[in-house]
């Protein structure tokens, strides 16, 4: 599990996340833009510049689901039941 995590935290760091901008640096598509804004997506845009994505409410989704992650591994490990989750929306685009 460790080297995933670490290429997970490393990988936006050198900026080798499969944005739209980085498949047409690497010859794998020819449109660098955003699904959501048309803006140019960097992986900065992906993490965390997109208008549409913030105006979604999706950075709080994707905030929320990482606590949810964490108490559900806190709870595991006291042994303790974990609380329902709350509902989430799911996003396609
Ligand atoms: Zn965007």
């Amino acid at each position: 599990m460790a080297p995933l995590r670490n290429s997970f935290l490393i990988r936006p760091v050198y900026d080798l996340l499969s944005s739209n901008k980085n498949l047409v640096r690497w010859g794998m598509s020819d449109d660098p833009t955003c699904p959501l804004c048309h803006g140019r997506q960097t992986t900065e845009h992906v993490l965390s510049k997109c208008k549409v994505a913030l105006s979604q409410g999706r950075y709080t989704w994707r905030h929320n689901r990482v606590h949810q992650e964490l108490a559900s591994v806190i709870c595991t490990a006291k042994g303790q039941p974990y609380p329902p989750s709350p509902s989430f929306s799911i996003f396609t685009t």
